[in-house]
């Protein structure tokens, strides 16, 4: 089962979303996150050797993708339009994340247009949402549900517990001990598992 984690713009949480995914579904059976984005901020996530699961470079990785049950991919940032409609075919579910501000959502406009004309099974993702009382989080949930674009239930809400477990190359539980953004992952989780073909439901049972 292949999870891919893409979006067009940088900043928004990719990466942090494909380790936290990763983490996720090792819970549930062996997980390889592949990092196929050039800046290779997975690997180096992962250098400290603390990660619970596998990650490899994509191109060195791709053939032991049978060794496991779920392959998460951090793909390469900034795709081109038919690099997006190739990466929605090549994967079960595409994770599609997005800050909540203005210039983040008009981008992801043309990215859902992009995604659903590819019949793409894809949903998004909304992360690094601030803190009431600011709206920007309900606010982006608004508009996008407006639009008709697929959105997961749960939002990553900004922490910074983030930033501190990829300097100290951990998953987010290792930081916050009010355990707010693993919580949030573990549902996005959840959410994708109800996406992915049966067999696969059953895993967690
Ligand atoms: P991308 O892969 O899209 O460039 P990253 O996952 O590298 O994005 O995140 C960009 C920056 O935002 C990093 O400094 C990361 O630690 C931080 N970040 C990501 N998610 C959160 C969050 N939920 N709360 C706070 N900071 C976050």
């Amino acid at each position: 089962m292949v999870i891919s984690v893409a979006s067009y713009k940088g900043g928004v949480g990719k990466t942090t979303t494909a380790v936290h995914l990763a983490a996720y579904f090792q819970q549930l059976a062996p997980t390889l996150l592949l990092d196929a984005d050039a800046n290779r901020a997975s690997l180096g996530w992962a250098s400290a050797g603390k990660l619970p699961f596998k990650v490899l470079a994509y191109k060195s990785g791709i053939r032991h993708v049978s060794e496991f049950r779920y392959v998460v991919v951090d793909t390469e940032a900034r795709p081109e339009e038919g690099d997006m409609k190739d990466l929605a075919e090549g994967c079960d579910v595409l994770v599609v994340p997005s800050t909540p501000d203005a210039l983040s959502l008009r981008v992801l406009d043309e990215t859902a247009g992009i995604l659903e004309k590819a019949r793409a099974n894809y949903r998004v993702l909304l992360t690094i949402i601030p803190p009431k009382p600011t709206r920007d989080g309900d606010d982006a949930r608004e508009y996008l549900e407006g639009r008709g674009v697929p959105l997961f239930k749960t939002g990553i809400r900004r922490l910074i517990a983030f930033q501190r477990a990829a300097l100290d190359g951990v998953t987010v539980d290792h930081i916050d001990r009010q355990n707010c953004g693993w919580l949030d992952y573990e549902r996005v989780g959840e959410e994708i598992a109800g996406m992915l073909p049966t067999q696969t439901n059953r895993v967690g049972a």
